[in-house]
């Protein structure tokens, strides 16, 4: 039996610990939220990340610590790492917490991202856009998830209240990229340096929140995959990567531009938990304690449905054949995910089926 320490206590926490009981494992969460998730499954530390007696109580208790939140400070992750294994390594933190820092990252491993500039000023805004030229998003460099922290321009008249409206804190400036769609590899690295990867999922926003992932993501050419899964190879080497990582892609056309990536489990792999043949959060905790890695193949045809600020009445979603609920025991809020469903089906033309049934189910309960 290894016990095992996760930073943030939501529901990728939740998720994770649900599938390490069955491997043995336990858990001992740390978050500084009054409640969390995963209160309801396990024992928490209620501390800030910057509590440094509330960390080195959770490194006395754990074999190895995680995390499922990124915006653990990096300083946090190293005190940890100095006393019991941490993965993935801090470095990884470092370069997914700020987007001025993770997109140059990307750029030097030769992997595409949209056209970015550094934003610090007014000044420095009117210089990028030059550059960039509009429309353009303007993102805080930190704290940004969800599209929060992050602003459209489309006219040079909309660079004032832009600049205010993310509260002139050190931004970047990306084109805005006309897209075909969302795309997201996700992959584990074992301690062993050993990699699998799960098929590209297409994922579709609204608001900037996910709202639905198809997996695998129609349509994907063997070369797509193939571009995908090199780039995540050289993220995973470069950084000696131990655990799950997500890279959040747009497809253009043939090519691929890096947006995003989060060195945690994700939303858009919760679908693995009923439709692959290891779900990521298993995948993930194989890694971290040194377990052999299990397969990533998709299981058939799965959709992920996001439950945003409501769920819809829980029978309503289990009468649809293949859909299974999970909910995280959070009250709804505008905005704020509480669960999610997964439709799992042998082939397209079932998924479809029952997407056509879920969708209208969700969008009736969703708020924000
Ligand atoms: P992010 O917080 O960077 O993941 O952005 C949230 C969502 O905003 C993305 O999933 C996209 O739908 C959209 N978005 C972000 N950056 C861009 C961009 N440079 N061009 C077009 N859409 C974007």
């Amino acid at each position: 039996m290894k016990t095992i320490g996760i930073l943030g206590g939501g529901q990728l926490g939740r998720m994770l610990a649900l599938a390490g009981f069955p491997l043995d494992l336990r858990f001992r969460f740390m978050d500084p939220a009054a409640d969390a998730p995963v209160d309801l499954i396990s024992w928490r530390i209620v501390a800030d990340y910057t509590d440094e007696n509330a960390l080195v109580r959770i490194t006395e208790m754990a074999d190895a610590i995680t995390y499922e939140f990124e915006n653990v400070p990096v300083a946090a992750a190293r005190f940890l790492a100095a006393r019991v294994p941490v993965f993935p390594p801090p470095a990884a933190l470092e370069a997914a917490q700020d987007r001025f820092v993770e997109k140059s990252f990307l750029q030097s491993l030769g992997i595409p991202t949209p056209p970015f500039a550094e934003v610090s000023s007014r000044d420095d805004l009117e210089r990028a856009v030059t550059a960039i030229g509009l429309p353009a998003v303007l993102k805080t460099r930190r704290m940004g998830y969800d599209g929060k922290g992050q602003v459209v321009l489309r006219t040079l008249a909309d660079l004032d209240a832009a600049w205010s409206a993310i509260g002139m804190a050190p931004a970047i400036l990306e084109g805005f990229v006309d897209f075909d769609r969302e795309l997201a590899v996700l992959a584990v690295r074992g301690r062993d340096g050993h990699i699998v990867i799960y098929p590209l999922v297409w994922n579709t926003h609204r608001a900037g929140i996910l709202r639905i992932s198809i997996a695998p993501a129609p349509l994907i050419s063997p070369a797509l995959q193939a571009m995908a899964e090199g780039y995540m190879r050289r993220v995973l080497t470069e950084l000696d990567y131990v655990g799950m990582l997500a890279i959040e892609l747009f497809q253009v056309g043939d090519g691929l531009l890096a947006n995003e990536m989060a060195p945690r489990v994700h939303n858009s792999g919760h679908w693995t938990i009923e439709g692959a043949e290891t779900s990521q959060f298993e995948n993930h905790l194989r890694a971290v304690v040194g377990l052999p890695l299990g397969a990533a193949h998709a299981r058939g045809h799965s959709a992920m449905l996001n439950l945003i600020g409501g769920a819809p009445a829980s029978e309503a979603v289990l009468a649809v054949p293949g859909a299974h609920l999970h909910l995280y025991g959070k009250s709804p809020r505008p905005g704020r995910k509480i669960g999610h469903i997964t439709l799992r089906a042998d082939d397209p033309t079932a998924l479809a089926t029952g997407l056509d049934a879920l969708r209208p189910l969700v969008d009736a309960s969703a708020e924000g």
